[in-house]
């Protein structure tokens, strides 16, 4: 089922929505239509678009390999 998962840009609300043809959803929180539609889980950070700071890329440091569930291994490398 074509269930995706938005989040809202005006309050931030995360939900997920069947979304069918050329629906467009809106946010049941607030109705606002400026969405952002999330790949994984809310906790997915997407760009923000139009951020007055510069867009540094913050990768918080995680111990695990991407490739593996090794803290340390030379197959994996990260990034
Ligand atoms: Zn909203």
């Amino acid at each position: 089922m074509p269930i995706y998962e938005y989040k809202c840009n005006n309050c931030n609300h995360c939900f997920e929505t069947l979304v069918l043809g050329s629906d467009k959803p809106v946010c049941p929180s607030c109705k606002s239509p400026d969405l952002s539609r999330l790949i994984s889980k809310c906790g997915f950070v997407t760009r923000s678009t139009g951020s007055s700071d510069d867009s540094s890329v913050s990768v918080s440091s995680s111990s695990a390999c991407s490739g593996c569930t090794a803290t340390n291994c030379s197959s994996c490398t990260s990034g």
